[in-house]
This record gives C-alpha cells, sequence and structure tokens, in this order.
C-alpha cells in the first residue's frame, strides 16, 4: 500500500479548506506515514503578480509547517512543497519561491493568459484550441520551468470530465512525448495524481497510455497526490494508482523516492 501523499493542500492555500494540523491528524489516521504540503503559488504572464502570493505568504507557510512537524515528530514524515503554477512564466517569481527551504516542487499549469482552467466553460467547439494551449504550456514548463515533479499532466482531462465533453488522448500523444522527454532529460519526474476519481472520472491524472508511454521513455521517477483540499480526501483512490503504476512496469521501488 502506498502511504505517501505528495500533494495536499491546506488552508494556508487559497483553496484549502482545512489547517495543517487537522490534515496531519487526517493522514495519520489513514495510515499515511509521510505527506507533502504543496499549498498552490501562481505565477501570472505579463508582469503581473497574485495579490494572495508574496513572501509573507511563504513564511506564515513555513511557520505551519514547522509547528506541525515538531508536534508530529516521530508519527508522520512532513515535506515541505509547493504547488508552483506556471514557473516558466515569471522567472523572477519563480527564483524567489526556490530561495525557500523547499524540499519538493510540484510544477502546474493551471492558467491560460492568466484565465484559470476552473474559470473555462468547454464545448465541443472551443476544446481542441484550449487543448491545445494548454499543452503548449504545459511543454514550456517541462523545458524551462522550475519542479521537480509535473503535476496532474492531462490537467485538461478532467475539465472536460466537468464540462462533459469528451477528451481525445491520442490526439495529445506527440506533444506528451515531447514534455515526457524534457522530464526524462532534466531527470525530474511526474506525479499520479487521483483527484479526478469520486468526483468527475474514475482515471488518474496521467493514466495507463501515459504512464506506460513515460516508463517507455525511461520515466522512473514518479509520485502520488491525492490533490486533497479537505481531510477526507488524503489518500483517495491510492489502490487504483498503485495498480495503474505496476501495470505500467514502472517499480514500485521507485516510486515516491
Ligand atoms: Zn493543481
Ligand atoms: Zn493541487
Amino acid at each position: 500500500m502506498i502511504t505517501c501523499d505528495h500533494h495536499i493542500h491546506s488552508s494556508i492555500s487559497p483553496d484549502g479548506k482545512a489547517s495543517m494540523e487537522e490534515m496531519c491528524e487526517a493522514a495519520i489516521g489513514k495510515g499515511m506515514k509521510e505527506v507533502a504540503f504543496t499549498d498552490h503559488y501562481e505565477c501570472y504572464y505579463g508582469g503581473i503578480r497574485g495579490r494572495y502570493f508574496d513572501r509573507d505568504y511563504l513564511k506564515r507557510y513555513f511557520r505551519e509547517l514547522e509547528k506541525c512537524r515538531q508536534k508530529y515528530d516521530g508519527r508522520l514524515v512532513i515535506r515541505a512543497g509547493v504547488e508552483l503554477g506556471q514557473s516558466h512564466l515569471d522567472n523572477s517569481e519563480a527564483e524567489m519561491v526556490r530561495g525557500f527551504p523547499f524540499d519538493y516542487i510540484l510544477g502546474s499549469v493551471h492558467k491560460l493568459g492568466n484565465v484559470d482552467l476552473a474559470w473555462i466553460r468547454l464545448t465541443d467547439k472551443n476544446v481542441q484550441g484550449i487543448a491545445d494551449t494548454y499543452y503548449a504550456e504545459m511543454e514550456r514548463l517541462s523545458m524551462y520551468g522550475i519542479y521537480d515533479c509535473l503535476g496532474h499532466l492531462d490537467y485538461i482531462k478532467k475539465h472536460c470530465a466537468r464540462c462533459g465533453v469528451p477528451y481525445e488522448e491520442e490526439r495529445y500523444f506527440g506533444i506528451m512525448e515531447k514534455i515526457l522527454r524534457n522530464v526524462i532529460c532534466r531527470g525530474k519526474g511526474i506525479e499520479v495524481n487521483t483527484a479526478c476519481m469520486g468526483t468527475v472520472l474514475e482515471e488518474t491524472m496521467p493514466d495507463m497510455p501515459v504512464l506506460k508511454l513515460y516508463r517507455e521513455l525511461g520515466g522512473k521517477i514518479v509520485k502520488t497526490g491525492s490533490d486533497a483540499h479537505t481531510p477526507e480526501r488524503i489518500g483517495y483512490g491510492f489502490e487504483k494508482a498503485e495498480e495503474r503504476i505496476k501495470r505500467s512496469l514502472i517499480l514500485v521501488s521507485d516510486l515516491n523516492e
């Protein structure tokens, strides 16, 4: 059983719903040995800075994390993580974040032209253009961005499911291969994210076809993340994630290292 959840959010994050302490208690209750708090830090296009994200925000995060590390010492390994959105768009912001003592940087694309994907209503007409733009951003992130692992690689799939629009996975294999080659070349990894499960789609992000491709290209570094914003979602769907990781022939010994 996978006992590391490397993608959880606390209420320090603008969208988190529970304190770090509550999340730690739940993680221990679910038999987790290790978690990474990957609260959001978003970078923007065109020199725009997020109102919410600055040094004080990161300092607040580390103060809370330190309290939890002391409180749960010997019971739960707590990694300092950050989910760094679109780091390729603003090098100085991304470098500032990297200056803090993070153990783990999860690189994601949430925004296209500063518009959050969650705010976009996908339709049969616009889905291809938006998915192409999403993958072009992901490719740039994979190439020049700051990250240890790429987060929810095919995140657009979640939004297709949310809007009831079909996601044509094969259409994006070409660019997916380029992204995965960049990841492998740079010695980085990917995550298997279970946020869709029990919500919009019974699949991991990414699922088997991409995991197999990653393995065939020589990819080994994989982390599992529930993307929990609430205590009950910690470790959600991890049995299915583990089964997929094994089926794609990624060695369990490579998992979460
Ligand atoms: Zn995310
Ligand atoms: Zn997240």
